[in-house]
Formats: structure tokens, C-alpha cells, sequence
């Protein structure tokens, strides 16, 4: 197992983690196996989002013994009232869920204590407008949560997270069909009514909060990264395609500031799916290709830094100066920032990106324009015209 540094949390977790979604559908002798099973595999890292009384009960019997080896996410305005979860802001029952949370963990401390699941602009000033969010200092400054985290499905929201400058990672829902869907702050709407024709490649606010927190040292970690399953399964695919767990993997942990995602898990044998792609082959990792290949996409001229262009014969690493320079110009203009606009205005370029530039190998200067990486790009990306752009930006 690989393990990545949080942002800048200091933990290092797992690649592949666990979401504990599933726990509750199972027995608990079975479900604590699962847990168990997956910390022998090297996962580190548990969601624990729900709040009914016995995935909690689950996952504090599956740490028993071992707490410190793992980190564990607990949300905090996720809560159960009259056997429902409910998702609230209201103190009376935000209080007693997180003690509840605790106890059944059987720990004192949640390592990553997360704001639970934000996806409108209401909901986000009303949480740090009032009492809600003074709890969450007041438990960070208890030892009760180690470090404050977010999650949501709203790449805006995402944004704000992190321009606060105090939420120090986030939960995210990321995938290739959600990746193209612009934001929403009802997750259910996303697929609704959407016109297959209308796809344009990667949402630019969701390509910017993840370059945002790349650079800013804001962790991502992924939910959602199959899609509910549906992206496995060619006839519930947006794509018209399937793809496997290994590329959907991939996909995931190749967006700029993601440390590692969160799958759900009914059996040992999908821990052992996921935990394979450790050492999955390229091609057995390769998303571009489905991407590339399947009837409904539009991906085209957009870096995705599937790597698939290599070789270079002046070995350029192209997927990471494009990724260096996708960063730079993301600061640019704002949050509406184009390419183009960032290239004639040449922006100031962040000190991080520009000293992680120059420690490459070789540079987008060193390009000679062959245009033998253009054939082998899946995506039509123009890339010895980007070399030049990211020469002139970049040095
Ligand atoms: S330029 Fe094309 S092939 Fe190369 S990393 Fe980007 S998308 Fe992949
Ligand atoms: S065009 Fe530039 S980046 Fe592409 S293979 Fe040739 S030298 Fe390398």
C-alpha cells in the first residue's frame, strides 16, 4: 500500500481507503471482519458519515486495539432522530451525535472531524456564522478532533472550504462523469435531465478547487469514486462504457491534491479488487483509453495527465508540466481565469508551482517540437503548442 501525505494534516494515509457506508446492510461479526480484513491490506483511513448506532458500534469494535493505526473521518451535523439520519445545524442534536460518535468509536479523539456534507451557500454561511461552527473550534481546541475537514459535492462550496484558510481537507465526490457536470447544490439534480450532447470536458470550477488544493495544502479525499457503481456497469455508465475499478482508481488519485479514496466494500474479495491496484499494471490503470474510445464524451483538447503520451524523446515529463501549468494559470483572473487570458497577461506565477517546475527533470523549454507525444495523447491535446505556452510562463 502507498500512503500520501493529508495536504499539509501531516497524516499519511492510505491510497485506497474505506467509506463505511455498507457497514450497516451486513451482520456485524461480518462487517467487522471487512474492517479488520482491510487494515491487514494497509488501509488507514475510515469515513464514517453515518450515524445510526451500529455502523458506529461496528467500527469502534473493528479499532479496538489498534485506534492509532487508524484515521479515522467523523462528521460532525450528521445525526439520528427516530431511527432516521438526519443531516442538521441544530445544536440540541448536533451535540449529543458527535458524544454519541465518540463513545461508540470507543476513543476520545476523531482525527479528522468533518464538517458535514455542505452544498449550498446557505447552509455554508449559516454554519460559519453561528454556534455550529464554534462548537467545531471548541472541540479542535478540546483534542476531541485533531483537525477540521469538510465534505460536499459542490466544487464551490469546495472553493470557499478552502479559501477559509482553517478547513484543512475535504471529503469530495470525484469521478469522470461528475468531473464534466457543472456545479449544483443539490448532488440529486447532477444527472437530471442533462443532455449527453452538452458534455464539455472537466467542469472548470471542479479542475479549479482541485488545483486550488493542491496548491494551497488542502487534502481531498474522494467519495463517490465509482459513482454508486454506476460507472462499472455499461448500461448505467454515462459514457455508453464501463470502466474498472483500477482506472476509476486511477482517475481519482490522479486529480490535483487527492491523497486517497474512499470505496465501500461488501466482501473481502472487492478489498482485494481495490487494494490490487497498488500494483496494477499501466495499461491495466489506463482510463484515458475508456475515456478516450467511448461513444458519449468530449473530453478532447483537455490535459486529463493519463500519461499516455510518453515517451518524449527529450523526456519531458508532458503530464506534470501540463499539470504545473494548469496550476499557474488557474491563478489567473480569478476564478474565471482562461488559458488564453493567463498566457497574454502572464500572471504571477505561485512561488510553489514554479519551485516544483524547475525541480523537474526537464523542462517544457527543452520541448523541439516533434509532435511525436501528439499522436499517442488520447485527447487531441495540443501539446507542443502547450510546451510553448508553459516555456514562456513557466521558464
Ligand atoms: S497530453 Fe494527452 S496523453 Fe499526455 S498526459 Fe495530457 S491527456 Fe494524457
Ligand atoms: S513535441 Fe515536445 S513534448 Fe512532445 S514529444 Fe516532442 S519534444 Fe517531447
Amino acid at each position: 500500500m502507498n500512503y500520501r501525505a493529508l495536504g499539509k494534516t501531516g497524516l499519511m494515509v492510505s491510497e485506497i481507503g474505506f467509506g463505511g457506508e455498507w457497514l450497516e446492510r451486513h451482520d456485524e461479526a461480518h462487517s467487522v471482519e471487512l474492517l479488520v480484513y482491510a487494515h491487514e491490506k494497509g488501509i488507514n483511513v475510515v469515513d464514517c458519515w453515518m450515524a445510526d448506532p451500529k455502523s458506529r458500534d461496528i467500527i469502534g469494535k473493528a479499532m479496538e486495539g489498534c485506534r492509532d493505526s487508524w484515521y479515522v473521518q467523523g462528521h460532525i451535523g450528521s445525526t439520528y432522530q427516530n431511527g432516521q439520519y438526519v443531516r442538521t445545524r441544530d445544536m440540541k442534536f448536533v451535540r449529543p451525535a458527535f458524544e454519541d460518535l465518540l463513545i461508540r468509536l470507543r476513543t476520545d479523539y476523531i482525527d479528522l472531524g468533518m464538517i458535514h456534507y455542505v452544498d449550498t451557500v446557505e447552509d455554508w454561511n449559516k454554519i460559519m456564522d453561528g454556534e455550529f461552527i464554534a462548537y467545531v473550534r471548541e472541540l479542535r481546541e478540546k483534542g476531541a478532533i485533531r483537525h477540521i475537514g469538510l465534505s460536499t459535492h459542490n466544487p464551490v462550496i469546495g472553493q470557499m472550504a478552502v479559501e477559509s484558510g482553517f478547513i484543512e481537507m475535504i471529503m469530495f465526490s470525484i469521478n469522470p462523469a461528475f468531473d464534466m457536470r457543472p456545479a449544483t447544490e443539490d448532488i440529486d439534480d447532477l444527472f437530471v435531465g442533462y443532455d449527453k450532447a452538452a458534455f464539455s470536458g472537466i467542469d472548470p470550477e471542479r479542475a479549479r478547487l482541485y488545483r486550488m488544493c493542491e496548491e494551497k495544502g488542502v487534502g481531498i479525499t474522494v467519495m463517490k469514486g465509482y459513482f454508486g457503481g454506476a460507472l462499472l456497469d455499461k448500461e448505467r455508465s454515462p459514457f455508453g462504457v464501463a470502466f474498472t475499478p483500477a482506472q476509476l482508481i486511477h482517475y481519482a488519485l490522479t486529480r490535483p491534491g487527492v491523497s486517497s479514496i474512499l470505496c465501500g466494500y461488501d466482501t473481502k474479495e472487492q478489498i482485494d479488487v481495490a487494494v490490487a491496484y497498488e500494483s496494477a499494471s499501466d495499461d491495466e490503470k489506463d482510463y484515458a483509453s475508456v475515456i478516450a474510445n467511448a461513444p458519449l464524451h468530449s473530453y478532447r483538447g483537455q490535459c486529463t495527465y493519463c500519461g499516455h503520451c510518453k515517451p518524449c524523446p527529450v523526456d519531458i515529463d508532458i503530464a506534470m508540466v501540463n499539470k504545473f501549468y494548469d496550476l499557474a494559470t488557474a491563478q489567473c483572473d480569478g476564478a474565471k481565469g482562461s488559458e488564453t487570458q493567463c498566457y497574454k497577461a502572464k500572471p504571477r506565477v505561485p512561488e510553489s508551482v514554479q519551485q516544483h517546475y524547475k525541480a523537474l527533470k526537464h523542462t517544457a523549454a527543452e520541448c523541439i517540437g516533434c509532435r511525436s507525444c501528439e499522436s499517442r495523447c488520447p485527447f487531441g491535446v495540443a501539446i507542443a503548442e502547450r510546451m510553448k505556452k508553459a516555456a514562456q510562463l513557466l521558464g
